[in-house]
């Protein structure tokens, strides 16, 4: 498998952003959906971020704004518009976790209309890192606002899944968010949110609400957002196995990168990628899918990956 690897220094303003909206094969996601609808809701997850790092912002801000953006958007699997599970349902996971060591998660999150912000209560505000299925009930206590199970559903979601059930779509049952973000003031974060994979049994948690495999954060070594086939991710704990790189052996990002995605996903067959920013800022999106939406800056200008 080939690995692609883009990488940009930070912004002028000093703050780094890059956002993913799920790795795969474009052709074989929601093909009806033309490239530049994605586009243009990887443009405005990416200022909703962008807009709270230049201000001076925090990184954990910034990754929730984006994040949230890419939940409401119809398109991208998390939140509303999520992959359904064989039985026609939304089962969302989401965690968040900053370089200071924090970290937040819910699994099969049933009603928070952004279940990224459900995961940074958890971490804020709870004595759990990861909650399973947090009741309606809890979540408005939280302040958060909930929602109808069938908020999450959409027709094409639902003909995705009939599509996939009666084998007429092979391939790719991929998709997730996420994003990584450095501050000016050297902070970063990460945040993922899913709706798992097509067609999942019920219950099935990938690697989004586990820190180390789909989300992690370290300060002045890397923060890190995955998508892809979801248990390689967990058994290679890539997002860990990435950082550890960084940290331990001094590899620079984009090459601890593709030694990741060499040791940890191509022998395993696994198809996916991430998206990583190191202490200094730098960003990298590398995948050995054939496609992954992606948003981030490249020094003049906001580019996306369709
Ligand atoms: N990693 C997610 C999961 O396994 C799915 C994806 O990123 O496409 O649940």
């Amino acid at each position: 498998m080939t690995t692609q690897l883009f990488t940009a220094p930070p912004t002028a303003g000093g703050w780094s952003l890059v956002l993913h909206g799920g790795a795969g094969g474009r052709v074989e996601e929601l093909s009806l959906e033309a490239a530049a609808d994605y586009s243009a809701g990887l443009r405005t997850a990416y200022r909703a971020g962008s807009d709270v790092l230049a201000a001076g912002g925090s990184a954990l801000d910034a990754v929730c704004a984006t994040v949230e953006a890419l939940e409401d958007d119809p398109l991208f699997n998390a939140g509303r518009g999520a992959a359904l599970t064989a039985a026609g349902t939304a089962e969302l996971d989401a965690s968040v976790m900053t370089g200071d060591g924090r970290a937040g998660a819910v699994a099969a999150c049933l009603h928070a209309r952004n279940p990224v912000h459900a995961a940074r209560h958890v971490m804020e505000h709870s004595a759990a890192v990861l909650l399973v299925a947090p009741p309606r009930a809890v979540l408005e206590d939280w302040g958060l606002t909930t929602v109808e199970r069938d908020y999450f559903l959409t027709p094409a979601r639902q003909q995705q899944l009939r599509n996939v059930q009666d084998g007429v779509l092979q391939g790719s049952r991929h998709g997730t968010v996420g994003a990584v973000a450095r501050d000016v003031h050297g902070r970063i974060a990460a945040a993922t949110s899913t709706g798992g994979m097509v067609d999942q049994t019920e219950g099935r948690v990938g690697d989004t609400p586990v820190v180390g495999a789909g989300t992690y954060a370290r300060d002045g070594v890397a923060a890190i957002s995955c998508t892809g086939h979801g248990e390689a991710f967990i058994q290679g704990v890539v997002a860990h196995d990435l950082a550890s790189r960084v940290r331990y052996l001094g590899t620079p990002l984009e090459q601890a990168v593709a030694d990741t995605v060499a040791a940890e996903l191509d022998p395993r067959g696994a198809i996916g990628g991430l998206i990583a920013v190191d202490g200094d800022g730098r960003i990298v999106v590398g995948h050995n899918s054939p496609a992954m939406f992606a948003a981030y800056s490249d020094g003049t200008q906001v580019v996306t990956h369709t």
